[in-house]
């Protein structure tokens, strides 16, 4: 790996593929497992400058797609210093390459899906719901219209989106791809992983060397084309590598599919899940050997009044470790979660959080969010020092149990 990117693996789980270490960027030190919370336009929404530090974020995902249409678009960004200055966040940037908003901006918008990732069983619907593609697919690239400007069409390939975010200057960068649908049949998965290899190759060539590019694995939830895509990409000279696209119907899925590729990647390269954070993911996930991840359910959910609470306070896997803030869940003086050392919690009990819900939405929102990113804080953090303390599998029995 290039200097001044270095990954430090520290130590490893003895019964498993887990591994803890430090990924070392010019913006600092990364240590591994991290859920990485998702700032798609360059804030994580309800959140200040303050909440970021107060948590002390280490790193943080920006969108390719958003920051290029959004005003002021990615060339300002980079006259303005580059992202760190404009988001005024020094430490690890993270973002992908725009290749997933083909999907999101494209045939899901086209079968109206409402949630982007999760099995979408196809059937066609009625005119009247379909609603327009926001991007069309060529062989070279994505012809996307903008969100901010429908008037705006513009071409986006490998060579685009490696421009984009080396604009951008983020420290760890994704190659150019296209995610394939659940849903996909193998045919066209396999097509849309072949098209994702060759824009891989060119993403290699067009990238900026100061950034630390990962590579992505395809293949959906075909077990050939999963270790297919799994040797492919780990004999190129990738600083790391993701694992990308859908994987089938259920969590359980997503844990067979990482069971064919993980064994294939070489260990010398730090391996970010994309998409995907749930506790139930992130120990299992961590067990097979990811050491990133982001999310954007995080902080999605805090705003939907879901908040994430450990098994000491009824968290498990069937409640998905989240507790709705309701009255009857919230009228206590009891902490919110025990095990959790954020501002939120340190602050206010449950019956003053629901007291501040009903008078200040905004208010609410910004320590329900504090909450659940500090909360995966933790969490990452007690399973890094389990997997230093040979603890790890202990510690994922006491939080996974099968109901
Ligand atoms: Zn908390």
């Amino acid at each position: 790996m290039k200097p001044p990117f270095k990954f430090e693996i520290l130590a490893k789980d003895k019964h498993s593929r887990a591994r803890t270490g430090i990924i070392h960027t010019k913006h600092g030190k990364l240590e591994t497992p991290y859920l990485v919370p998702v700032a798609t336009r360059g804030f994580i929404i309800a959140l200040t400058k303050k909440e970021i530090n107060q948590l002390k974020i280490p790193a943080m995902l920006s969108n390719t797609y958003h920051l290029h249409f959004m005003p002021p678009g990615d060339k300002e960004i980079k006259k303005l210093g580059g992202l760190h200055r404009v988001m005024q966040f020094p430490r690890v940037l993270f973002t992908d390459s725009g290749g997933f908003q083909a999907l999101s901006l494209g045939i899901g918008r086209v079968r109206n899906m409402k949630k982007i990732g999760f099995f979408h069983e196809r059937k066609d619907i009625d005119e009247k719901d379909k609603k327009e593609s926001f991007a069309e697919m060529t062989e070279k690239g994505i012809i996307f219209k903008s969100t901010y400007d429908e008037r705006i069409s513009r071409f986006m390939g490998p060579r685009e989106s490696m421009e984009i975010q080396s604009n951008l200057g983020s420290d760890i960068i994704m190659a150019f791809d296209q995610c394939n649908c659940a849903g996909d049949t193998k045919k066209e998965t396999e097509e849309a992983m072949l098209r994702s290899h060759k824009w891989e190759l060119e993403s290699l060539k067009y990238h900026n060397k100061d950034q630390m590019l990962y590579g992505i694995v395809h293949g959906g939830a075909f077990k050939d084309l999963r270790i297919k895509s799994a040797k492919f990409i780990s004999e190129l000279p990738f600083d790391g590598i993701a694992v990308g696209g859908s994987w089938g119907k259920t969590n359980k899925d997503l844990y067979k599919v990482l069971s064919w590729i993980m064994p294939l990647l070489p260990e010398e390269k730090p391996r970010h899940l994309l998409g995907s954070g749930w506790v139930e993911d992130i120990f299992n996930a961590v067990e097979q050997g990811i050491d990133t991840f982001d999310c954007v359910e995080t902080s999605r959910i805090a705003r939907h009044r879901h908040l994430y609470i450990s098994p000491k306070s009824g968290g498990n896997i069937k409640n998905k470790f989240k507790i709705k803030v309701n009255q009857s869940n919230f009228n206590s003086n009891k902490k919110i979660d025990p095990i959790c050392q954020c501002p939120t919690c340190k602050k206010y009990t449950r019956k003053q959080l629901y007291t501040i819900l009903l008078k200040d939405k905004r208010e609410y929102y910004k320590h329900a969010t504090v909450h659940n990113i500090g909360f995966m804080l933790q969490l990452t953090k007690d399973i890094r020092e389990s997997i230093k303390q040979g603890n790890f599998q202990k510690l994922k029995k006491r939080w996974i149990k099968e109901l």
